[in-house]
C-alpha cells in the first residue's frame, strides 16, 4: 500500500479536487491512505477566527462567514444540488465549531487553537471524500484525531509513537482508498484535539506509511519535485532528480519549505521512498528521496528564511560569555519558544539568529536585558548554501550587507539584510 499527501494548494478550488481525482485515477493505485491539507488558505483563515475569539473583536463572525462562504463555493463547483448529503455534514462541523465556541472557557491560545484550526482538515476531508464517492471512486473517511496520538503540548504536539502505532495497525484498512487528515491529532490525556505544528501535513504522511509499512509516500505539490532552490525567490532552478535522507533531511532542517523537516525521521527509518511530485504534471518523475546518491544531478542549493531576529548579546561589565551565561541564553530561547538557526560567540559577546515564530521576541528581548547588553536587527534573511562554490556565495554576498557569515565543509550561511 502506498500514502498519497495533498496539500493547501492542490485543493484550493473545485477544479483542484477535480484534479485531485484525476491524479488517483492516473496512478491507479488501489491501497491507498490518502493524507490532505485544509484547503486553500484556510488555516490562516482559521487563524484569524481564533486570534478575534480571544481578542473579543467585533470581527469574528466576518471571519467565520468568510470560511463558510468559501467552502460553499467549492461545494457549489462540485455538486449539482445543493440538497447533496455533504452540504449537512460540513454545516454540521461548523455547527459543532460554533458551539465549541460559545461554550468554551479557556482562554488558552494553544489550546483554543487547536480546537478551532483543526477544522479546516476535517471541513477538506468530509468534502474530498464526498465528491469522490460522488463520481465512483470508492473510499472510507477516517478521522486521524483516533489515530494519531500526541502530548498535550497544544499547537507543537509530540507523537506518542507506541499508541499511535497500536492504534494505526489495529484500526486502518489498509484495503481500499482511505481519506484522512493531516496535521491534526488528539492528546493523550483529555482527547483533546492537538496539531503538529504549521505545515505538519507531510509529517502525518510519513507517521501513517511508518506504521502501516507503506510502500512509498507521495506528497503531491505545486512544484515539478524538490528543487535546488525556491522558485518564488530564484529565477533558474534545478529539479533534483534524487536526493539522500541524509541530505533531504539536511535541506528540509535548514528551510526548503516543500517537505517539512519531521517527514523524514520516520521514513527513513524504515527505507520507505518518499516521492515530491506535481499535482500538475502528475506523471513526470519528479524527486525521489531515498537510499542511494547524495544528490543527483550534483549542484548547489539555496536555502532561504526570511523574516529572521539577529539577536547580539554581550556582558555589562565585559566579563566573557562563559558555559553559565549560554546555557541560561538557552534557556529562555526555550522558554520562549524561539527556534534557533545559527549560533556565533566570541569572548564577550554571543549571537543567535532565531526564527520568531510564537511572536515571544518583546518578552524574550525584556529578560535578556536583565543579564546581558542587548542589540538586534528584525526582518534578516538567512541563506544556507549547500555544496557551493566560492565564486557563487561570492556572487550572492554581492549586492547584500552580509551581518554575520558561518561556513564549514558543505554548508554557508549567510544573515544578511536585503
Ligand atoms: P503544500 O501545498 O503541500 O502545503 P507547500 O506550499 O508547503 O506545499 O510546498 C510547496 C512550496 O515549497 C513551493 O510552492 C515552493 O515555493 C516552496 N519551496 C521552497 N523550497 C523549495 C525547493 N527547494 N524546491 C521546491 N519548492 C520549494
Ligand atoms: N493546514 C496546515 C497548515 O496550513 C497543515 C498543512 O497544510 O500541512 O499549516
Ligand atoms: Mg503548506
Amino acid at each position: 500500500m502506498k500514502v498519497f499527501k495533498f496539500g493547501g494548494a492542490s485543493v484550493t478550488d473545485a477544479d483542484g479536487v477535480k484534479n485531485l481525482a484525476k491524479v488517483l485515477k492516473i496512478t491507479v493505485e488501489k491501497d491507498l491512505v490518502v493524507v490532505l491539507s485544509a484547503m486553500g488558505k484556510m488555516t490562516n483563515a482559521f487563524e484569524k477566527v481564533v486570534t478575534n475569539y480571544l481578542g473579543n473583536t467585533r470581527d469574528l463572525s466576518a471571519s467565520l462567514h468568510e470560511i463558510v462562504h468559501y467552502h460553499h463555493n467549492i461545494l457549489k463547483g462540485l455538486f449539482d444540488s445543493d440538497k447533496h448529503e455533504v452540504y449537512k455534514q460540513v454545516n454540521k462541523l461548523i455547527t459543532e465549531l460554533s458551539q465549541f465556541l460559545e461554550k468554551n472557557k479557556s482562554k488558552q491560545h494553544a489550546f483554543v487553537y487547536d480546537q478551532v484550526v483543526s477544522y479546516g482538515e476535517l471541513i477538506s476531508t468530509t468534502i474530498v471524500a464526498a465528491y469522490l464517492q460522488e463520481i465512483g471512486i470508492e473510499n472510507m473517511w477516517l478521522d486521524a484525531r483516533e489515530f494519531i496520538i500526541t502530548d498535550t503540548k497544544y499547537r507543537d504536539g509530540n507523537v506518542q509513537w507506541k499508541d499511535t502505532q497500536q492504534r494505526i495497525s489495529e484500526g486502518v484498512n489498509v484495503n481500499g482508498i482511505t481519506i484522512t487528515q493531516g496535521f491534526i491529532g488528539s492528546d493523550n490525556t483529555h482527547n483533546f484535539t492537538t496539531t503538529l505544528g504549521r505545515e505538519g501535513s507531510d509529517y502525518t504522511a510519513a507517521i501513517f506509511a511508518y506504521c502501516l509499512n507503506a510502500d512509498a509516500v507521495t506528497i503531491w505539490k505545486d512544484v515539478p519535485g524538490v528543487l535546488n532552490a525556491d522558485p518564488r525567490y530564484f529565477k533558474k532552478t534545478t529539479l533534483l532528480h534524487h536526493i539522500s535522507y541524509k541530505e533531504a533531511i539536511e535541506l528540509a532542517f535548514y528551510g526548503a519549505s516543500v517537505i517539512h523537516p519531521k517527514t523524514l525521521q520516520p521514513l527513513q527509518r524504515k527505507e520507505i521512498p518518499l516521492y515530491v511530485k506535481s499535482f500538475e504534471n502528475p506523471e513526470a518523475a519528479g524527486t525521489c528521496v531515498g537510499k542511494g546518491v547524495t544528490l543527483d544531478p550534483v549542484t548547489s542549493c539555496f536555502i532561504l528564511k526570511r523574516n529572521q531576529v539577529l539577536i547580539s548579546l554581550s556582558s555589562l561589565d565585559f566579563s566573557f560569555m562563559m558555559e553559565n551565561h549560554i546555557g541560561e541564553v538557552f534557556k529562555w530561547l526555550h522558554e520562549y519558544k524561539m527556534k534557533v538557526e545559527l549560533i556565533q560567540n566570541s569572548a564577550i559577546s554571543f549571537t543567535v539568529c532565531v526564527d520568531n515564530r510564537y511572536d515571544t521576541l518583546v518578552p524574550l528581548l525584556a529578560k535578556l536585558r536583565g543579564t546581558f547588553k542587548v542589540k538586534w536587527n528584525e526582518g534578516v534573511t538567512l541563506y544556507t548554501i549547500r555544496h557551493a562554490s566560492s565564486t557563487e556565495i561570492k556572487k550572492l554576498e554581492a549586492d547584500k550587507t552580509v551581518l554575520l557569515k558561518q561556513e564549514n565543509r558543505d554548508t554557508v550561511q549567510l544573515v544578511v539584510k536585503e
